[in-house]
This record gives structure tokens, sequence and C-alpha cells, in this order.
């Protein structure tokens, strides 16, 4: 079996009487998609955030590329090479396209966006930016402001800025949310990919692109993982279309 890029080894964490993650047991492995899918309140974000690093567990550990990562800070484990995308874009509207990833490129995850400026002036790093922009088909919109985007645009320009990091691993939460049948399309298209790059852990409601882009998934209700399997599997899996499917 391969080494896991990224893993979570026995998580657990509670709000006051509510554990809303379980013992989260999951690995993220080279060349692939795993998908997490559960009802709203599962415990997704949650889990999201402690592998990210901006939720402590109360117990087990999360490591990236063999490394225990757990007592790192999200920024660290960003410059580590965890690249991340939020359920709500964190995205700075009033900026332009480029200084958004450059922002990206700098920043990493969560830091300070004052000492920011000089960093339009540094050539490598605009490189960098460029090139991320020109993956994701936003190089025309560079100097437009991140405001004056399509929903579906400013989807693409967080996986442009969370590319700058040149990442060991994507995290990604929910990146399809609201987008038309045009921007899943794009969006997808992007993500199948990327995969060969950096392998994705991706959270997502919408199954039809589940269903196209994962190599497994895992499916969280009430904090515990109740099946993990290929999409075959997990489409066959009867607990799973009780608990969550509808069937
Ligand atoms: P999902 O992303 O799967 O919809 P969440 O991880 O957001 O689920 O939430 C899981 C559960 O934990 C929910 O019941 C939610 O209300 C609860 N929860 C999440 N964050 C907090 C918090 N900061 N304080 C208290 N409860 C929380
Ligand atoms: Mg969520």
């Amino acid at each position: 079996m391969t080494e896991a890029v990224l893993e979570t080894r026995g998580l657990v964490r509670r709000f006051g009487a509510l554990t809303a993650t379980d013992g989260v047991s999951i690995t993220l492995r080279p060349g692939e998609i795993h998908a997490v899918i559960g009802p709203n309140g599962a415990g997704k974000s949650t889990l999201i955030a402690q592998i990210c690093g901006t939720l402590a567990p109360d117990a087990g550990s999360v490591w990236l590329a063999g490394c225990d990562v757990t007592a790192q800070t999200a920024p660290a484990r960003a410059r580590a090479g965890l690249a991340r995308t939020f359920q709500v874009s964190r995205l700075a509207l009033e900026d332009s396209v480029l200084e958004n990833v450059l922002l990206g490129a700098v920043g990493a995850a969560g830091a300070a966006r004052h000492p920011f400026r000089p960093v339009l002036r540094n050539r490598a790093l605009r490189a960098r930016a460029e090139a991320a922009l020109v993956r994701v088909g936003l190089e025309a919109q560079a100097a437009s402001r991140a405001a004056d985007l399509s929903h579906g645009q400013r989807r693409l320009l967080e996986v442009a800025v969370a590319l700058t990091l040149s990442p060991r691993a994507f995290v990604m939460d929910e990146p399809m949310a609201g987008l038309g049948t045009e921007g899943s399309a794009m969006l997808t298209g992007l993500l199948d990919g990327l995969r060969a790059e950096a392998p994705i852990l991706l959270v997502e409601h919408d199954m039809d692109a589940v269903f196209a882009l994962a190599d497994r998934i895992s499916v969280l209700v009430y904090g515990k993982v109740i099946a993990s399997g290929t999409v075959a599997e997990i489409r066959a899996d009867r607990a799973v279309g009780e608990a969550y499917l509808g069937d």
C-alpha cells in the first residue's frame, strides 16, 4: 500500500455534549480524489478544520507526508504543503484577481494582510501567481477586481490561490456550492486534472461531481465514518442509502 499523503488517526472533537468528530481515521493517497460526503451537521467542516489546523482535536492526530502535524498551526501546515479552499469564500473582494493570488502565495492560510504590498514587486512570486491564473483559466481577468468575477470564477480563483502553495495535498470544502451547470463542469474538469499534481480531499454535496470525480468516498454521519469505498461500492451500500442518499 502506498503511503498516505494526508491521514487522520482517531480524531475526536466535542462541542459541549455533542461529539462532532467521533474517531475519524481517513487517508488521502497520492493521485486520488477522496470525497467525504454526509448530511448537514455530519461534521465535515469540523473535520476539515482539524485537518487544516484551525480547530484543535480533543484526541487523535493529523499526519502530512508522514509527519505528525497535530500541534502545528494552520499557516505552518499550509507552508508544509496543505492547501485549502473554504466553504465560505475568503477572497479579498476589493483587491484584484492577481493580488488575491499573490496574497495566497505570500501569506499562506490566514496570514496578516498588511506586509503585503511589497509582494507586488516580487517577480518570482508574481510569475507563480500568473502561472496559477493560467491553470484555472483566469489570466484575462488578472487586473479585474475579485468582486467583479462571477461566483464560478471566484471559486476558480480560490483554487488558483491554493495552487500557489505548490501543495502536497488539497483540502476543499464544498467547492461546487452555488455553481451553475457550466461552473460545476469547469471546476470538475479542473479538479480532475489537479489530482495528478496533488491528491484532493473533497467535501462535496454535489453528488454528480462526487460520482464523476471520486476515486474513493467516505460517508460521514454524526461524526463517524459509516462507509468507505469506491463510487460503485458506496452507491450499492444500503446503509448509506438509508442514512444519506435518500433511496
Ligand atoms: P457539516 O460541515 O457536515 O455540515 P459541521 O462540521 O459544520 O457539519 O458541524 C457538525 C456539528 O458540530 C453540527 O451539529 C454543528 O452544529 C456543530 N458545531 C460545529 N462547529 C461548532 C462550534 N464552533 N460550536 C458548537 N457546535 C459546533
Ligand atoms: Mg460544512
